[in-house]
């Protein structure tokens, strides 16, 4: 069991499912993308560690940058909007794995999709460690989907509840 300020957690998914369920997305990346030089963007926070151990297991030459989302939604005809922050590496003409750590209704990453579209790359893919398909409120195409889950809140292994429980290699549940 893992507490975080007022809330209970049990174990969801064990460390050694993530790796091994982290091997096999690998193995996928490495077979699609044998003959390129694909630029891993990493969506921060939550995705930092699932990036981690995904990136050392690629065997083609691969780079990797980060970028931020913004909470800041401002509204206009298109509703509310999280901007992409801090990008640095050009993307253009770019092989681009997106990497996230759950989806949920999946308006964050297609915002960030759309937003990266502009910018012309070769490919974009992505990949997410957790998809809730039931709370999913856009379209989205997953290319690299680690585990299905339920309609649930998780945490752990970069998830965080108020800024904790990043930390653990393993993935909790909220108690019902
Ligand atoms: P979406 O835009 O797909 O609704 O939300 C994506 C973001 O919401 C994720 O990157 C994550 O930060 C947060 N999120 C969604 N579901 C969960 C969850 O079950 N646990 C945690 N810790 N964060 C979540």
């Amino acid at each position: 069991m893992l507490t975080i300020h007022d809330k209970t957690f049990v174990p969801f998914i064990a460390a050694h499912e993530i790796q091994q369920r982290i091997t096999a997305l690998a193995a996928q990346i490495n077979a699609d993308y044998r003959d390129k030089q694909p630029l891993m963007v990493v969506i921060l926070n939550g995705a930092v560690l699932f990036a981690a151990d995904l990136f050392k297991q690629l065997t083609m030459p691969c780079e990797i940058t980060f970028l931020r989302v913004s909470s800041y939604q401002k509204t206009g005809s298109t509703g509310q909007l999280k901007q992409v922050l801090g990008l640095s590496e050009p993307i253009t003409d770019r092989d681009i794995i997106v990497v996230e750590d759950i989806v949920d209704t999946g308006l964050t990453l297609a915002d960030v999709c759309e937003q990266l579209r502009e910018s012309r790359p070769a490919t974009l893919k992505v990949a997410t460690l957790l998809f809730k398909p039931e709370a999913l409120k856009r379209p989205l195409d997953l290319d690299y989907v680690g585990f299905d889950i339920e309609n649930r809140f998780v945490v752990g292994y970069g998830l965080d509840y108020d800024g904790l429980g990043r930390n653990t290699q393993d993935i909790f549940v909220l108690s019902e």
